[in-house]
């Protein structure tokens, strides 16, 4: 594996002198600059006198934020930041990790999505559009890094719950990898968000003016199939160890792209895998609270898209692994609820692949209730999109058959969550563990505080890239994100089971993202899939390679 290049060296060689210094985000340090740097590198009276260390411009920044009024234009401020100065933008994000998250990424990167062609001030990533196909092989050496750890890539088809948003969808791709960067320390010089422009149906977008897309419909069927694959080919030639991690892709792609190309290519789709991952970690931590294992657990899930089937697959996965149970009996163990009822064999003709192995026999059941009612589950998850469907009733008629009922409301923004983490404990008298897909304050009820936690995919998708990016895997597996929840679920203490918190505080995420990346990497030195020699001292190896937000002396040559 190459090293990383920021940490090193003391001192980093620049070629870049004065203005073109300044206009770089990736080196310029704006007033951070030394003395020493300014006569070595042609900066003498760019810039104000006074020699500012990164942590006055980080308040200077911060009091700049607080002026702004609404969170799109907090999110311009912070994107601004981003082309300015990248260092001081990842120290600010890293420092404030959960304020500036909701900023960055969900719920604000949506508005700045829908308003992409009229917020655009500077390009960041690469557009691989419909009109360039027959240029792609050439158009990625337009990109002047040799190197790169993970590019994410959408295709704008389905932005967060969104819809169709086409080469808007850019916000995403650039969010997500500020997180992984932010979170994981992956190299921010090293990624590459992407946006596969196959057109929008969205016709809103195609009549802006201000657009900046195809306007054209979207590809479908072979010429879809097509666009990707010279995509991938591309990419894939000219970084042939990159992580591609697909994101927002519409159902009737993201499934079938996952399986083409997993075992061909090192990617992992996050709103399918990633979900999946992090729900079982709360769902390992609820049952340290239970004492429930995890085989023996009776899962309905309401709603059947990506995070449902992510989900479902990896409780599967997880109860085979820990209970030794076939696929089909793991499989057996888990009921998929959609708009039109339980998801079962006598509707197999209509039902989207995705949803077809967890079909069950047996005839339909019309809705939640009468699903709950006939199956006594153990743990309710919703993954629908329907807000308030976990009524009194549901979750009264749940705890009739289960002590401690685990309902994970999952759907995002809060508007939209199946139920309240309020309603969760107070409905079930406090005996319901509770966790949302978007973040709840806590709740005292009869006195008890509970503390909802947040199943945030960020405590995920960071530490799966640097683990897969540092052992050098040439798969992202299963065994992977079943490692990477249970090195999630470790960082659960009993002090916050105590209160039903069951995924730890953001704040710690650096900590968080460097053990569940040593999970992965373990996977990976273990099946044989690694392609650098297991260090000895695995954890210094993974601290020693995270990028951190400073700045580094800088030699003229
Ligand atoms: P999706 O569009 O792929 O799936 C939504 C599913 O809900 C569809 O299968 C649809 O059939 C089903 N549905 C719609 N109306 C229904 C109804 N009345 N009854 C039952 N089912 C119904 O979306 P997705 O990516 O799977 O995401 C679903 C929700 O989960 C979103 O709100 C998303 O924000 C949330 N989510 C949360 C996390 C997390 O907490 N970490 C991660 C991913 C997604």
């Amino acid at each position: 594996m190459q090293p990383l290049d920021i940490h090193d060296s003391p001192t980093l060689p620049v070629k870049k002198r004065g203005r073109d210094l300044l206009r770089d985000p990736s080196l310029n340090k704006g007033t951070g600059f030394a003395d020493s740097e300014r006569d070595a590198l042609g900066l003498r009276g760019l810039v104000p006198p006074e020699v500012v260390s990164i942590d006055d411009q980080v308040q200077r920044a911060l009091e700049n934020y607080q002026h702004q009024t609404n969170d799109l234009d907090r999110y311009i401020f912070l994107e601004t930041l981003h082309d300015r100065n990248e260092t001081l933008y990842y120290r600010i994000l890293l420092e404030n990790i959960r304020e500036l998250t909701p900023i960055i990424y969900t719920p604000v990167v949506g508005q700045a999505c829908q308003q992409f062609g009229h917020i655009y001030r500077r390009a960041r990533g690469m557009y691989f559009n419909v009109s360039s196909q027959a240029n792609f092989q050439e158009m990625v050496n337009n990109w002047n890094q040799d190197e790169i750890d993970i590019l994410v890539v959408t295709d704008g088809s389905r932005i967060l719950g969104l819809g169709d948003l086409g080469t808007n969808g850019m916000g995403i791709p650039i969010g997500k990898l500020s997180l992984y960067v932010a979170g994981a320390g992956i190299n921010p010089n090293r990624t590459l968000p992407v946006v596969l422009d196959v057109g929008t149906n969205n016709t809103k977008l195609r009549d802006d003016i201000l657009y900046l897309g195809e306007r054209i419909p979207r590809l479908t069927g072979t010429e879809y199939d097509k666009i990707v694959a010279d995509f991938i080919t591309a990419v894939h030639k000219r970084w042939p160890k990159a992580l591609i991690q697909f994101e927002d892709f519409s159902n009737n792609h993201a499934f079938a792209l996952l399986e083409r190309y997993r075992k061909q290519i090192l990617c992992f789709n996050d709103d399918i895998q990633g979900t999946g991952a992090v729900t079982l970690a709360g769902i390992l931590g609820a049952l340290r609270i239970t004492g429930g294992v995890l085989a023996q657990q009776r899962v309905v899930i309401f709603g059947a898209g990506s995070a449902a089937r992510g989900i479902a697959d990896q409780i599967v996965n997880g109860m085979m692994v820990s209970g030794n149970l076939s696929l089909e009996a793991a499989r057996n163990q888990i009921w998929l609820i959609d708009s039109k009822g339980l998801v079962t064999q006598d509707r197999l003709k209509q039902l989207a692949p995705h949803k077809q192995a967890f079909a069950r026999s047996g005839a339909s059941l019309p809705d939640l209730l009468s699903v709950i009612d006939a199956v006594h589950p153990s743990i309710l998850i919703g993954v629908s999109g329907q807000k308030g469907t976990f009524t009194k009733t549901i979750l009264q008629t749940m705890q009739q058959h289960v002590p401690r009922p685990i309902v994970f409301a999952l759907s995002n923004p809060t508007s939209k969550s199946e139920c309240t983490a309020e309603q969760a404990y107070t409905w079930t008298n406090g005996a319901a563990i509770f966790a949302s897909g978007s973040p709840f304050s806590p709740v005292t009820y009869k006195g008890q505080v509970f503390v909802p936690g947040q199943c945030n995919n960020m405590y995920i998708f960071p530490g799966v890239g640097l683990g897969a990016i540092l052992s050098g895997t040439t798969q992202v597996s299963d065994q992977m994100f079943y490692a990477a929840a249970g090195a999630l679920a470790g960082e659960v203490t009993e002090e916050m089971l105590a209160v039903g918190q069951l995924y730890p505080d953001l704040s710690y995420i650096r900590d968080i993202s460097t053990e569940v990346a040593a999970a992965v990497c373990e996977v990976a030195f273990a099946d044989g899939s690694a392609t650098i020699a297991r260090p000895d001292d695995l954890m210094n190896f993974i601290h020693k390679n995270m990028y951190q937000p400073e700045y580094v002396p800088y030699q003229a040559i």
